[in-house]
This record gives C-alpha cells, sequence and structure tokens, in this order.
C-alpha cells in the first residue's frame, strides 16, 4: 500500500496525461419517512430511537415504496435533462456489512428511474458538458462508531451502530467520464458538485449538508496519455465530503497516478480513503465488480410505472436551472464576472442572496462573505456555509455599520462573538459593550486631549496640512479604545483646528 509515495508536480502531470473524471454522489432526500418503511428522518435523534421491523431488516418484515421519495427522485432526473423510466424495478445489492441489518442493500441496477440527462458547468469562462448516466434511487445504512482514539475500525476499543439513518431515502447520481478538462480537471469537479447542490436545493428534495452527510462525494479518476483519447484504469476515492475536498482529492490523485504511471507502474482499480487532514488519498480495498454483488429484482416491492401526466406534471414545478439563476441575479446585483466567479467559488451565492433578501446591499453581502468570513471559514477549514453566522446576523451586522452604530472593526469584534456562540450580533453589541460613542461630549472631550498632547501635529493641522489629521485621528480611536466613528472624529478635529 502506497501511503503518499511521490507525487508528480501537477502542471507537469498535464503534459503527459488527460484526466477523466467521474463522480458519483449521494443525496439523502429530506422525507419525513424513510423509503420503504413510516419511521421519521429527523437528524441527529438519540440512536436507535428511529427504527422499525422493516428498516432493521427482521424476518417477515415487508417494503412499501415512499412516493414522495419516486417524486423528488424523478424531479432530480428532469432538473438533470434526464429521461424517466416508464417502468423500473428495485434490485438487491447483496453485501455484509454490520451497519446493513438485511444484508442486502435496497437499490436499483439495470432499470434506474432516471437516466442519460446531462448538465453543463463553467470553469473560467468555459462552458463543459457534464453527461448524467443516471440518478437511481436507493436507501441508506446505518452508522458504525468505532470507540477508541483512532475514530476508525482499526484499533478501536469496541464498535457501536445506529440504525436510525437506515433505510433513509437516497438517490445516486452517476456521471458519465468526463473528458477534455485538463487543468480544469479539479476545479470542473467542485463546479459541478457545487451546481448540483444548488440545483437540489432549488427542488426542495434535500438539505445538502455536506458537513452531516446528506450529500455525499465518490470521486473517480483516471488518466491516459496525452492525446490518446482513451481511458486509463480508475481510482473511486470515497466519502469526499466538502467542495474544497472534491477539488483538492481530483488534483492529489492526478499528482499521484501520474507519479505512478510515470515510474513504468500501472493503477490498480481500487476505492481509496480521502484523508481531509493531510489531503492525501490512501489505498482501500480492490473494487468490487457488479457481478460480486449478485443483484436481483427485489420480489418484495412492485415495479415503479409513473405515469407520463405524473413527470409531466412535476416537469412543470421545476425552479428556475442554476445556471439561468445566476445570470439573473449576476444582472440583479450588478456584479462583474469576476465577481460572480469569485461568489459562487466561495460556494457563497445562497448566502449572498439571502444577505440580501435580509437587507444588505449586494456589495456589502459581498464583501462580508467573500473576506471576513471566507478567512474565518479558511483558517477552520470549513464550507462558508457550516460557519455558525447567518444571512440575517451578516445583514444586521452591515445595517448596524449603515446606522454608525458600529464600525468596520467593530463589526468584526461583532462577528467574532456571533461565531463564538455568544448570540445575536445585537446581543454580542450589548454583552461586549461595542457599541460606537456617539455621545458627543466625550468624543469632544478625546479630541481636545489629543489635540493637547500633539501641539506640533495641530499646528500642521492649522497651517492646511490637512492629512496631518491622521495621527490625531489614531490617537483619539485609540483613547475610545476603537468605540469612535472616525469620520465623525476627522470632522471634528477639522472644526476645531480651522
Ligand atoms: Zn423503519
Amino acid at each position: 500500500m502506497s501511503v503518499t509515495g511521490t507525487l508528480v508536480d501537477f502542471d507537469a502531470a498535464l503534459e503527459q496525461f488527460d484526466p477523466a473524471l467521474g463522480l458519483e454522489v449521494h443525496v439523502e432526500l429530506n422525507t419525513a419517512s424513510k423509503m420503504f418503511c413510516g419511521c421519521p428522518t429527523e437528524f441527529g435523534a438519540e440512536p436507535n430511537t428511529q427504527t422499525c421491523p422493516t428498516c432493521l431488516g427482521l424476518p417477515g418484515s415487508m417494503p412499501v415504496v415512499n412516493r414522495s421519495a419516486v417524486e423528488s427522485a424523478m424531479k432530480i432526473g428532469l432538473a438533470l435533462n434526464c429521461e424517466i423510466a416508464e417502468w423500473c424495478r428495485f434490485a438487491r445489492k447483496n453485501y455484509f456489512y454490520p451497519d446493513m441489518p438485511k444484508n442486502f442493500q435496497t437499490s436499483q441496477y439495470d432499470e434506474p428511474i432516471a437516466f442519460d440527462g446531462w448538465t453543463e458547468v463553467d470553469v473560467d469562462g468555459t462552458t463543459y458538458r457534464v453527461e448524467i448516466e443516471r440518478a437511481h434511487m436507493e436507501e441508506d445504512t446505518g452508522k458504525s462508531l468505532h470507540v477508541g482514539t483512532s475514530g476508525r475500525i482499526h484499533g478501536a476499543d469496541y464498535s457501536l451502530v445506529d440504525y436510525n439513518r437506515a433505510g433513509i431515502p437516497l438517490i445516486e447520481i452517476v456521471t458519465r467520464p468526463v473528458m477534455g478538462t485538463g487543468a480544469h480537471a479539479p476545479a470542473v469537479a467542485r463546479a459541478y458538485v457545487g451546481q448540483l447542490r444548488e440545483l437540489l436545493l432549488g427542488l426542495g428534495v434535500s438539505d445538502v449538508r455536506m458537513e452531516q452527510g446528506s450529500l455525499r462525494c465518490d470521486v473517480n479518476l483516471s488518466l491516459a496519455p496525452r492525446g490518446s483519447g482513451g481511458l486509463g484504469t480508475r481510482t473511486e476515492t470515497k466519502n469526499v465530503n466538502s467542495l474544497r475536498s472534491v477539488e483538492r482529492a481530483v488534483r492529489y490523485e492526478i499528482s499521484r497516478q501520474a507519479a505512478v504511471l510515470g515510474g513504468g507502474g500501472s493503477i490498480l482499480q481500487e476505492t481509496r480513503h480521502w484523508h481531509e487532514d493531510t489531503g492525501v488519498t490512501t489505498s482501500g480495498r480492490e473494487k468490487s465488480d457488479a457481478d460480486d454483488y449478485r443483484y436481483f429484482p427485489e420480489p418484495d416491492l412492485v415495479p415503479v410505472a409513473p405515469s407520463r401526466e405524473w413527470v409531466e406534471d412535476l416537469r412543470a414545478t421545476l425552479p428556475e436551472p442554476p445556471r439561468v439563476r445566476r445570470a439573473r441575479l449576476q444582472q440583479d446585483w450588478g456584479f462583474s464576472d469576476l465577481d460572480m466567479r469569485d461568489t459562487i467559488g466561495a460556494g457563497a451565492l445562497g448566502l449572498v442572496e439571502e444577505t440580501i433578501a435580509a437587507g444588505a446591499s449586494p456589495q456589502a453581502a459581498r464583501k462580508w462573505w467573500l473576506g471576513e468570513l471566507a478567512r474565518r471559514a479558511n483558517e477552520t477549514d470549513n464550507e462558508l456555509t457550516a460557519l455558525p453566522v447567518t444571512p440575517a446576523d451578516v445583514a444586521r451586522v452591515q445595517a448596524m455599520v449603515d446606522e454608525k452604530t458600529i464600525n468596520d472593526k467593530l463589526a468584526r469584534q461583532v462577528l467574532d462573538g456571533v461565531l463564538a456562540g455568544e448570540g445575536t450580533p445585537d446581543e454580542v453589541v450589548a454583552s461586549r459593550g461595542l457599541a460606537v460613542v456617539s455621545d458627543e461630549g466625550a468624543l469632544s472631550a478625546a479630541v481636545d486631549t489629543a489635540i493637547a498632547a500633539n501641539p506640533e501635529v495641530a499646528d500642521k493641522i492649522r497651517d492646511g496640512k490637512v492629512a496631518a489629521a491622521g495621527a490625531l485621528i489614531g490617537a483619539v480611536m485609540k483613547e475610545m479604545r476603537g468605540q469612535a466613528d472616525a469620520g465623525r472624529v476627522r470632522e471634528l478635529i477639522l472644526e476645531k483646528l480651522s
């Protein structure tokens, strides 16, 4: 097993090889009940409290298909320009795993509900078409918890299983190999998953929280000699669970595979693990073939045969596609192409939109999310959406700046407090005593003190060298512990010294 091995520089790898991407995304639907039983699906419930004989796979229990999950699956298929099957079945995928008590997963095999679709993503002004092979329905497994210092099964003291997640409806969306992306491959992968997330949010079919696992991504990658037009042997990196990691995992696999191939080795068709902390992939297990799973049609469920009227009714309810929405928002907000690209790249489109809806100007919303908050997210290795601050909080902070209750510097401290869980912006301002001192008497006194302490500076200003006021403003701000409106301080200094 090669853990880190040697890597080839990314650019050098692309001089020799063409990457082919493949993305498999699992989406947990937000239906109220599970795929084949009536158990609730709420996230974070006490372990093993949302189970029944069906999702525990007890003998004699019979599954029933969740109509609302089928409807969500069809909406997803339609939004990805897929054909919707006129008739399809579920299939048993047989394998043993402790978190899957039935010893098979109810999935779909050669008869997916949706197939032959496509979508398009834009990276640096180039549009890439991503072909969708299929979107099929299946159920989630339970969750194993390995207790011990490692957190993994190796070296664990013991393991626990929580079956609350077993049977939650999943849609697996599989692309065909995406070719011709070259150096854009990592960005195309990220853009595709990001756009898929927007599309799913827009459809309202999933919470799409990557950090909670309701959207999980497996990244397939292979390299072929440059210009050959062929497909090399691929690896499948499992459970890459943030947009940033999708990009990093593709980049890493390109460099790793190029090193193996360049050294005369060959790529093993295998699953690999992604390590968020170190940014590397390591060898998992050899990839099983479909044959190994002994798929066969599920005998306990009736086939799904959606009427064409149902399909057309759903098609009529589809929201605006993400690319169209982006073009409209860019126009409404007056963003440049670069502003828009940065916003999308940071995964901040929805956040900026909601912040504007909560009352902030487009420029202010962009400034906070792409500046201060992006920096915080980076520092803590988080997605922006995972930060414990809401668009409404950001809009409120900006409103306080506009009202001159706080200045920009204090606004950062207010965000510090909100991120630290100290409450709403108003609560943080109150508890930390951050409001700007608007008492003119106190300000005026601080200005007088600063003038008295810096007579030479004051003389310069009296002589018309207004630029020298900066030193006095600094002194006053220091005296006021930053809690003053610098613009008003400047006015007062000039009034007093003119
Ligand atoms: Zn159940």
